[in-house]
């Protein structure tokens, strides 16, 4: 069977490689005669998985000792409320710097914890470039500092993140963690859903410096503490096993093809093959954002009226391109090529956005 051409924004595309490694495991995983799901969480065989997860992703991302890497669940949304349930003392500000709908959301749920400050906003300018915040220094009631390294709905994305702010840089990484090289010393928190770099929905990891472990209150529900989960080693509960196991073997892929850094260049050249055809269109494509934010995750477009950008759409969907509708909230067009969405499938979709053009 084919593989569709799978733009999906999340869930999304996940390497043949690793659905072809989990099918031939499905019923029987490591000589158990049992698939993963029905280990026991506290069991040897799941262990290796759990731990082997952990420890792949701090090689592949480089992650220092005194971080601590959590398996959780709830999504990134839950984690726009426990950064601030763990990490916004009493009588400090949580500052976010808002650069579209994931911030915006970002920052609603911090303001039901408590005092907030909005940094810097693009939305005046309809969140098409990440605002310039670079020099900034923050105030010291500054608990922390939240951005968005990736706005998934609006396509932009930090190319450079900011330094020395004066507190804890706190970053949702959700659509494009692992897509290039980072330095983890330069965040004090990064949380991500999994569902779109980094296997499939219902896991989030997050990366946490250790001594902020210490902000939260005890008083805080233990499943909504970064302690509790710390502690114990993100197996407090029963964790997703099936979601980790696929987790594991997507960081597998990604170390067998060359780590981050090669991941890196590919992310770099699947989204120049798009923006390429958006600028030399004539204007019959319009990029949404400024080129310099522009996302190499989620590459968003209008066509000239509503009506040719449904007519492409559609067509698009007759050659079996998926998923290449935008976010219900801006319209238009959005193509995701994370990771796992191979070169040959944009090139086919730069294929079909030229022919689509010459039509007209
Ligand atoms: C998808 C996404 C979310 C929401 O993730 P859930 O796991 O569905 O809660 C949050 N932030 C960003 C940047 C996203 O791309």
């Amino acid at each position: 069977m084919n593989r569709a051409y799978n733009f999906n924004a999340g869930p999304a595309a996940l390497p043949e490689a690793v659905l072809q490694k989990a099918a031939s495991e499905w019923f029987n995983f490591n000589g158990t005669g049992m698939s993963v799901m029905e280990l026991s969480h506290r069991s040897k065989d799941y262990e290796e998985v759990h731990f082997g997860a952990v420890s792949l992703l701090r090689k592949l991302m480089q992650i220092p000792d005194d971080y601590a890497v959590l398996l959780l669940q709830g999504g990134a949304s839950l984690q726009f409320s426990m950064v601030p349930m763990n990490l916004l003392q009493p009588g400090k500000t949580g500052y976010y710097v808002l650069t579209g709908s994931w911030s915006e959301k970002a920052l609603k749920e911090a303001k039901k914890i408590g005092q907030t400050s909005i940094l810097a906003s693009g939305k005046e300018n309809n969140y098409k470039a990440i605002p310039v915040i670079s020099g900034i220094r923050v105030q010291s009631d500054a608990a922390y500092v939240h951005i968005t390294s990736n706005e998934t709905i609006h396509g932009t994305q930090w190319h450079q993140f900011p330094k020395n702010l004066g507190a804890p840089l706190v970053a949702d990484m959700s659509s494009d963690i692992l897509s290039k090289p980072i330095n983890v010393q330069d965040f004090g928190l990064i949380y991500a859903g999994a569902q779109k770099n980094l296997g499939p929905s219902g896991l989030t990891v997050v990366i946490i410096k250790k001594e902020l472990l210490s902000r939260g209150k005890d008083e805080l529900p233990a499943m909504l503490h970064y302690r509790t989960h710390a502690e114990n080693d993100s197996l407090y509960n029963t964790p997703p096993t099936l979601a980790i196991y696929l987790f594991k073997l997507v960081l597998e892929w990604a170390d067998s093809i060359g780590g981050v850094e090669k991941i890196s260049k590919l992310n770099q050249e699947k989204a120049k093959i798009l923006y390429d055809v958006i600028d030399n269109s004539d204007g019959f494509y319009l990029g949404h954002s400024d080129p310099e934010s522009r996302s190499l995750m989620n590459v968003t477009f209008r066509l000239k009226s509503d009506e040719i950008t449904a007519s492409f759409l559609v067509q698009a969907k007759e050659k079996g391109f998926i998923g290449l509708n935008g976010h219900r909230s801006i319209g238009g067009c959005r193509a995701s090529i994370y990771n796992a969405v191979p070169l040959e499938h944009v090139a086919k979709l730069a294929d079909f956005m030229r022919s689509f053009k010459s039509q007209y």
